[in-house]
């Protein structure tokens, strides 16, 4: 498995640069993990079922190995490391290639029936819209991900002076920041626009005090947070300032692999006897 190798490849380079006693590995997968078993449950990007990822490196590696979905990892580094250290309850969003989100309840990750609790990216917001990856139409993903900012740019192209085919999403936020080209503008607002409704929401649902929004592909300035803040408040009038921040993540693509860390070490808090089982030197 193309994958698994490369993260054994990766993992024997590190040991011959680095001295360093490794105590475990953090991986971070997307889609729906079974995080005590360290098994992919369905991971559609790779179309991978059922595999057991921990079984797979830790029969190869004696060093324990945890895994969970790359979201709820990257929101544990928001937890740990981020803007949301001091939050006891926050609600975290990430928006890139797919977009999913995670919800902390009392500084714990809540993790649903199903270890699946926090996929927002995959409520629908309109019934009639676009198809999305997991086979619904109209989810929150299908109009804010990467491949949906892409699409609607190039649906503008006749309208921009800074834009073109290959234009990337950072491109199409920095057209609009500081050209406000008119193609960037309405892919730009459209995005806002459904994310607005998307962090609404949450809101409803869970009425965090915090929400933490993060993404490694659309770096989404300050200016473009407060269109998004705008848009809810609008929904909510004064209630959601009042009680609910937006902030966007100071980890950016650090997130995951702080995540990973976070992992490896709240585990071997829990069970420090791990440090005495575990035979890697
Ligand atoms: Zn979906």
């Amino acid at each position: 498995m193309e994958c698994i190798d490369f993260i054994l490849k990766s993992f024997d380079e590190f040991k011959k640069s680095n001295s360093t006693r490794v105590i475990g590995m953090g991986v971070g997968i997307h889609g729906v993990v079974d995080s005590e078993a360290g098994v992919s449950v369905y991971a559609p990007n790779l179309n991978w079922h059922n595999v057991n990822i921990k079984e797979l490196i830790e029969e190869k590696i004696s060093i324990p190995v945890m895994v969970a979905n790359d979201v709820r990892l990257m929101a544990m580094a928001e937890m740990w490391f981020g803007n949301s250290k001091n939050a006891d309850d926050f609600a975290f969003l990430y928006v890139g290639k797919g977009v999913g989100g995670a919800i902390v309840i009392d500084k714990k990750l809540f993790r649903g029936a199903n270890d699946a609790a926090g996929e927002i990216g995959h409520s629908v917001i309109d019934p009639e819209g676009p198809l999305c990856e997991c086979g619904k139409k109209g989810c929150l993903q299908a109009f804010t991900s990467e491949d949906a900012m892409l699409k609607n740019m190039k649906a503008n192209l006749s309208k921009t002076k800074h834009l073109n085919e290959n234009s990337t999403c950072h491109d199409i936020i920095d057209a609009y920041l500081n050209y406000s080209d008119e193609a960037a503008v309405l892919t730009v607002e459209k995005e806002i626009k459904y994310l607005s409704i998307g962090i609404s929401n949450i809101i409803n649902i869970f009425n965090p005090s915090l929400i933490v929004l993060s993404s490694d592909i659309k770096d989404f300035d300050i200016a473009v947070m407060n269109r998004i803040s705008g848009e809810i408040k609008k929904s909510f009038g004064g209630v959601f300032m009042q009680n609910t921040n937006l902030c966007y993540s100071s980890l950016g693509t650090r997130a995951l692999l702080n995540g990973a860390t976070a992992l490896v070490l709240s585990r071997v808090y829990e069970n420090p006897g791990m440090l005495w089982d575990n035979k890697e030197e």
